[in-house]
């Protein structure tokens, strides 16, 4: 069986990617990682759906068990991807998303140098922001918060292979296809 592609990607927060990923997660060739995290859930998370919702020590309990291929602190809280459901799904033909910040990111870049990796940016900071602030999921201090951190992962785009600006959604889909389509008829990869 031909494995599948591993695919890291990672937006700025209130980029649109989740409603992006939505719309490719249709297709039942790709299998999305569920990450685990210390956040809190938000109304209509659900665990083992959204998240594997943790408490600190449970993820440091799994951190010092090597359950992890990546870990990284965001805004305060702990995201790590878990390694077993990545390896299994990929031995089985499925091309595995990872949708993680850019730290998480660059420690996958090393380990698996194969992995292609995507950026969702936003056509502007204000457009992020006014995101954010229409999403209402968050305090005025945690959007601020955020903000700060979609500058300096914006920055960092260029460590990328591919940039996909969510200005117009379907344009966006559109292209997240074509990437993939294009890895996937690559002649290392067919
Ligand atoms: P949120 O709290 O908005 O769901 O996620 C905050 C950030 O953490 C986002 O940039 C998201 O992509 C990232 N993230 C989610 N899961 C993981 C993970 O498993 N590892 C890392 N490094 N980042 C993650």
């Amino acid at each position: 069986m031909k494995k599948g592609l591993l695919i890291v990607v990672s937006a700025p927060s209130g980029c649109g990617k989740g409603t992006i990923l939505r719309q490719i997660l249709k297709d039942e060739k790709y299998y999305y990682s569920v990450s685990a995290t210390t956040r809190k859930p938000r109304e209509g998370e659900i665990d083992g759906v959204h998240y594997c919702f943790l408490s600190h020590e449970q993820f440091e309990n799994l951190i010092t068990e090597n359950a992890f291929l990546e870990h990284a602190s965001y805004c305060g809280n702990y995201y790590g991807t878990l390694r077993k459901p990545i390896e299994e799904n990929l031995a089985n033909g499925h091309h595995v998303i990872l949708e993680i910040e850019v730290n998480g990111a660059m420690q996958i870049r090393k380990l698996c140098p194969e992995a292609k990796f995507i950026f969702i940016a936003p056509p502007s900071l204000e457009a992020v922001k006014k995101r954010l602030e229409h999403r209402g999921t968050e305090s005025p201090e945690v959007i601020n918060q955020r903000l700060q951190q979609a500058e300096e992962e914006l920055n960092c785009k260029n460590q990328y292979d591919y940039c996909i600006i969510n200005d117009v959604l379907q344009e966006a889909i559109a292209d997240f296809k074509s990437v993939i389509r294009a890895e996937e008829l690559k002649i290392q990869n067919a």
